[in-house]
């Protein structure tokens, strides 16, 4: 199957459409991103489905539908050249983001998985991505502001440093809640922001402070 990764990588695409994903270039890069280099060698027959899989250290790649939707909005309400990623994990959702922004910033908690990530990008000759390792609900203030941010985590309450490094008329999405979590899209106008609720969603905790 591997060896035909973008046979198997089709079908993902066929099913995130018909679960009303639109975009063609988001689906395109779907299509042309191995997910399987993303994922433990005893998992990669599982990469082309369409589910969250753990990567170690408690955490998980996410579902490609929501890497495809999260990535989809943020393109929806306008939003294009340098975003904010909190929470690089496998780095799957960071090489579809890189594939469809000029500049990636991503931030990651855990040493050993923010190091595996920044291997399989270079592996993909994608080399627009900047990675941190560190608390991202701080964010990145060197490099804000920020055209859009997406947290690939789910946080308790609406981290404001996030919402500060957005520029006028950017956008973050994120997962709020705990137990119930709900995919939250917030749109920058001035001091404002105006929040949409999306969908409910399940999500890794954003853990606030330590980082290991
Ligand atoms: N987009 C990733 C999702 C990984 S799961 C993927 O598809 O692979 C969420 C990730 O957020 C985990 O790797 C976890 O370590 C990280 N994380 C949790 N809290 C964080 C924080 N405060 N700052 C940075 N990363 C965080």
């Amino acid at each position: 199957m591997l060896s035909n990764f973008q046979g198997s990588a089709k079908s993902l695409v066929e099913l995130l459409k018909k679960q009303g994903v639109e975009d063609a270039s988001v689906l395109k890069t779907i299509e042309n991103t191995p997910r399987h280099l993303f994922v433990d060698d005893v998992l990669k027959h599982k990469s082309y489905e369409n589910t969250a899989l753990p990567i170690g250290q408690g955490q998980t790649i996410s579902q490609p539908f929501i890497v495809a939707k999260m990535t989809e909005v943020l393109k929806q309400v306008g939003v294009s050249g340098k975003v904010l990623e909190v929470g690089t994990g496998s780095g799957y959702q960071t090489a579809i983001l890189a594939q469809q922004f000029d500049e990636v910033y991503s931030i990651e908690r855990i040493k050993s998985l923010q190091w595996q990530a920044r291997r399989r990008l270079h592996q993909l000759d994608l080399y627009n991505v900047n990675m941190k390792h560190g608390d991202g609900w701080q964010g990145w203030s060197a490099r804000a502001p920020f055209a859009g941010i997406i947290v690939t985590a789910a946080a308790k309450s609406v981290p404001q440093a996030l919402l500060s490094q957005l520029q006028d008329g950017g956008a973050m999405v994120i997962p709020i809640g705990t137990d119930d979590q709900v995919l939250t899209l917030f749109v920058r106008q001035g001091d404002d922001f105006i929040h949409h609720k999306l969908a409910p969603v399940r999500f890794v905790p954003l853990i606030e402070g330590e980082v290991s």
